[in-house]
């Protein structure tokens, strides 16, 4: 980046919070990084190392980097050189995991990793040191400037919005399905057995649309249990969800003794939209993470999406606001486009299947061969995989099926009607 010596000269703010005057404009960074997330935490990190003597500003609203989550991957979704960058936030990790679906469990060998959000937020501050400053909310972001709360306003050669679902297209952009869930880390009186993750236990009691729960083994004793529906809405209902993770334990035979700690999610499951209108409406700022649809369509987990960007960025020759914005929106675009088959399954799965039959599509996928289930969360699916996905009898009524596949424009029925 070619930075204008009389701006590389100025120092950077050391306070962020107080109110000043907003007329007040300082161009003291080359990169602002709007919210601390997953997504912007990786860009913060790719460039640190490939860039150390970029001047960056990573601007938190909440108290702390990365918020209250446990964002976990299959090994198969990384390349080796994502492993090692990833390695230092890596909390969890285990050899193979299982699924179970009524009548039918199955271990698979491929190995799974978790990044606990408290962990992210220590490397995160470790590495970037006074670059990040947490609690301190943006009220606005343009291609060069952002405002904070109580009027200070920051300029910078560029900015990243990465402010995760506060940034996420409109419903007239991308129609969706929700991945929703509650997570509580239990402790339990007695070793629970497990050595490795369920990752769906869809043997349990079907509500509204797909229910399974989600386990993760975190010490011989402890687990997250999360209880997790692919419906409709994205309605929460917290108090059932913790009274069915309660009923869940104790078919088990685990005996609770204390919650640890508890998260909640509303994934974005995509089945249609207009990636182009989403980058029209970004109005030349970069958007990174959930905010750039970057994620995986049918589980809406986003950190191998986050990785892939955080090293295209890292490697662009140009990081100020005109390039960085076309550069990204190209990628996003790209990554929108391959991942079409995604979004006609999410539509069979959602639009073709009554709610209580959804776990009927998935116990089927997790017959297929494991090489080709591993492909299918790396996002990387061949020819072949998706033939062999849509082969066969499917679970749902062809006619049904067919039409799903179709409604490639869901998204226009929430198209504010014109004059
Ligand atoms: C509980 C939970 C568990 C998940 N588990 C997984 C998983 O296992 N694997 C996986 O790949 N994905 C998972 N996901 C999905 C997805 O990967 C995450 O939501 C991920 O955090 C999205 O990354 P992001 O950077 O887009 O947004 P976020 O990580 O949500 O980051 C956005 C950040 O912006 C900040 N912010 C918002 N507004 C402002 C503002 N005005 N000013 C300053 N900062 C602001 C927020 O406080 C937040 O820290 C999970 C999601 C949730 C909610």
């Amino acid at each position: 980046m070619n930075v204008p010596p009389a701006v590389a000269a100025q120092a950077a703010p050391d306070t962020l919070g107080a109110g000043r005057d907003a007329s007040s404009l300082e161009t003291a960074y080359d990169l602002i990084l709007v919210g601390a997330g997953l997504a912007n935490g990786l860009i913060a990190r790719a460039l640190r190392r490939a860039r150390p003597e970029l001047r960056l500003l990573v601007l938190e609203a909440g108290a702390a980097a990365g918020g209250n989550h446990t964002w976990s991957f299959h090994d198969t979704d990384l390349t080796t050189a994502q492993h090692e960058s990833v390695a230092p936030l890596v909390s969890h990790r285990w050899q193979g995991h299982a699924v179970r679906f009524p009548g039918f469990h199955r271990r698979l060998a491929g190995g799974y990793q978790s990044i606990a959000s408290t962990h992210f937020s220590e490397v995160l501050h470790r590495e970037l040191g006074p670059a990040l400053r947490t609690g301190v909310a943006v009220t606005r972001v343009t291609a060069r400037e952002v405002d904070l709360a109580g009027g200070r306003r920051l300029r910078a050669h560029a900015v990243i919005d990465g402010r995760g679902l506060a940034a996420a297209p409109a419903p007239e952009r991308v129609a969706l399905g929700y991945q929703r869930f509650l997570g509580q880390e239990i402790r339990f009186a007695e070793p629970h057995g497990l050595t490795a993750p369920i990752l769906m236990d869809a043997d349990v009691e079907q509500h509204d649309g797909y229910r399974f729960v989600y386990v993760l083994p975190m010490g011989p004793r402890t687990a997250l249990v999360e209880d997790t529906y692919y419906a409709d809405d994205a309605r929460g209902q917290p108090e059932i969800w913790r009274r069915r993770i309660a009923e869940y334990c104790a078919q088990q035979g685990w005996q609770p003794v204390r919650v640890l700690r508890e998260e909640q999610g509303v994934l974005p499951i995509v089945l249609s939209g207009d990636a182009q209108a989403v980058w029209d409406d970004a109005r030349g700022v970069p958007r990174a993470g959930l905010a750039a649809n970057l994620f995986h369509p049918t589980t809406g987990y986003s950190l191998p999406e986050a990785l892939r960007l955080a090293e295209h960025i890292a490697a662009l020759p140009d990081l100020s606001a005109e390039p960085l914005f076309a550069a990204v929106r190209a990628h996003a675009l790209q990554r929108w486009s391959d991942q079409g088959f995604f979004r006609g399954l999410n539509r069979m799965l959602f639009l073709a299947a009554p709610p209580t039959e959804r776990w009927r599509v998935m116990a089927r996928f997790y017959r297929l061969p494991e090489p080709l289930i591993a492909r299918f969360y790396a996002g990387r699916p061949s020819a072949l995989d998706k033939l062999r996905i849509l082969s066969g009898k499917p679970p749902v009524p062809v006619g049904a099926a067919l039409r799903a596949l179709r409604a490639v424009r869901l998204h226009d029925s929430h198209a504010p009607t014109r004059p």
